[in-house]
Parts: C-alpha cells; structure tokens; sequence
C-alpha cells in the first residue's frame, strides 16, 4: 500500500516511535535494517513521553504536520491518547480504537493500525503450514483484554473466526466486545470470563493467543496457563510476547507436542507496514528480521 507521494532517493526520512518506557524498544534496529536494505537515508528515534505529557504528545505530533518527521509508530500508554489529537483515522484504526502508525496524507495527520493487519499476516504464515482439517472450525480463544487483544479479536473476527474472549477484568471484556459492537462482525464474540485462566476447555479450541504480558521478560518463568494445565496437541498456540525468544508458554505447548509460535513474526510484520506506508519503498522482511534475532 504507497499511500505517500515517491521521494527522491537522497531523501532523509525522520522516523521514530512514542511511547513510555522506550528502552527496550527492538524498533530501532528494525527500521534501521529496513532503511539501509531500501537503499534509504534516515533515523529512526525513541521519543519516550511520559503518560501525562499530553503537550510533549502534542509538540511531537506538530513535527509531523511540519514534516520534520515522516513518520512514527505509537505503543503504550498512547495508542489511545493521540486520537484526539489527529485529523482521521483508517477505517481499521477507528474500528479497532487504537492507533501505532502515524502519517501525514494530504496535509492531514492520519492515525492507521498495522497491528491488526501485522497479526492476521504472520499468523497465515504460521497456519500456513497446517493441515486443512486443524483450521477448519477456526474457533480461537484469546487472552487478555487491552490493546493488542483489541487489534487480534478484530483480526481473527475479520477472517472468519469464531472468537471467546478470557480476561480478568470483566469490564474491560466488555469494553473491548462493544467497541467492535457497531461493527456486524461483534454479533461472533462470545465473551467467557474467567479471572485465572484455570477453568479454560482448551479442546474446545483450535488456537489460543495471548495477549496478556505474562512470560515477557524479566518474568520469564511466567505464563497466562496454571502449571496443571494440560494442552491437547490439535491446540495452536500464538503467543504476543517476543521478547524471551522462546517464551515459557510456547515451551510448554511445545512440551504437549503442539504448534506455537512467539509474537516476533508480528512485530517485524507490523514494522514493514508502517515502513511502506512512510517510505512508499518494499519492506525487507528478510532483513528486519535477522537485525533482531
Ligand atoms: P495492555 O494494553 O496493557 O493489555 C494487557 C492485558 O493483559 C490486559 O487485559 C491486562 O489486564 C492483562 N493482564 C496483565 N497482567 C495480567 C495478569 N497477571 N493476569 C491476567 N491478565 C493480565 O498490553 P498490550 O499492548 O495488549 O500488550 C500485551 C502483550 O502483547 C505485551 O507483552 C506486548 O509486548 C505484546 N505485544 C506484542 C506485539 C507484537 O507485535 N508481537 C504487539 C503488541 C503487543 P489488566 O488491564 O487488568 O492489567
């Protein structure tokens, strides 16, 4: 998708990503990777805003209607926070209600989501492999109800899916299904809560995402599953996390002889995305990929 108008190949592109705390960011490197297989010139930096700096948010946005920046990758605690301050959103970030890549169009500031596009990408590449008879019923479960829950079950919902939902907090289960709810796609989320994910009938599914931080580093032992849990091994497993490489939740499924997968896929995915939007250049996945593992 060229959404942008072609630049001349000297052009220096200032990229970078919003958030709080930034240090463990892999976006640099990235889009750093991604810029140099391009044959681009350009930076791709940090901008670490605190969660009440709603000015320093503002000031950073104005860089872009300025086109000092080109463009920039929005995560927590902002993907909500700098709706207010754009001028459309896509149909996707709108539907999803959360934002991670910001662009200027027609001297418009536009807020897209490639999250969503990013997940339902790599996890084809990871179904791709399956056999037919293992994704047929495509029934999901997924973990966690925050940002990326939201940009998952709008995915799965998207292609096909039937999606069961798991949370600890009732209302944020809630908040999440009505806020798809003006879309007709709602009508297929059925919303199971359960404050431990300890009473889950896995074999009532074919796959399984978490979307809950649990295993992320530094709590690597840590994992959204009971340790009594047994997986059945026609479950899929997706987990969001990346960063241990190998996180305990997809070792465990492993264990059971399951198929799972760790998020890295995703973020390289929804980096290309936001790359070829803001460059109008192919993304190097090949490339964005081996600069982090
Ligand atoms: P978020 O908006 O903070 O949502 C996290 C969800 O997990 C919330 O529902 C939260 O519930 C729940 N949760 C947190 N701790 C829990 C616990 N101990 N027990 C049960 N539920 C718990 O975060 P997010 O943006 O969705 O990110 C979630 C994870 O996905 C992170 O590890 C992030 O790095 C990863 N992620 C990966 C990619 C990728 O490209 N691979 C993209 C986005 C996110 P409460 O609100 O009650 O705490």
């Amino acid at each position: 998708m060229n959404l942008l108008m072609p630049r001349p190949s000297t052009f220096d592109f200032q990229l970078g990503l919003i958030g709080f705390p930034l240090g463990h960011s892999l976006s640099p490197k990235i889009h750093a990777a991604a810029l140099t297989a391009s044959g681009s010139r350009g930076d791709y930096s940090l901008f670490p805003i605190h969660p009440d700096d709603q000015q320093g948010l503002a000031d950073l946005l104005a860089r872009v209607r300025r086109s000092e920046i080109h463009g920039l990758n929005v995560t927590i605690p902002h993907k909500q926070n700098v709706i207010p301050l754009l001028d459309k959103l896509t149909p996707t970030a709108q539907a999803i209600g959360a934002v991670n890549t910001i662009y200027l169009q027609d001297n418009k500031l536009i807020g897209h989501n490639t999250d969503a596009p990013g997940f339902l990408a790599d996890l084809r590449q990871f179904l791709g492999n399956r056999k037919p008879s293992i994704v047929n019923r495509k029934s999901a479960l997924v973990l966690g109800a925050g940002g990326s829950a939201r940009a998952v079950v709008y995915s799965l919902l998207a292609d096909g899916w039937t999606v069961t939902l798991a949370a600890r907090r009732i209302e944020q289960a809630h908040a999440l299904a009505s806020a798809i709810s003006n879309d007709q796609l709602s009508r297929s989320i059925p919303v199971g809560l359960t404050t431990l994910f300890s009473n889950l009938q896995l074999s009532q599914f074919d796959l399984l995402v978490n979307a809950t931080p649990l295993g992320m580093t530094p709590n690597t032992e840590g994992s959204p599953l009971p340790e009594s849990t047994t997986m059945p091994t026609t479950l899929m497993i997706y987990d969001l996390v990346y960063n241990p490489r190998e996180t305990k939740l997809v070792r465990d499924a492993r264990a059971f002889g399951c198929s799972a997968t760790t998020g890295l896929g995703m973020l390289i995915e929804q980096a290309a995305l936001a790359f070829e939007i803001w460059t109008s250049s192919p993304a190097d996945r090949a490339a964005m990929r081996k600069a982090v593992e």
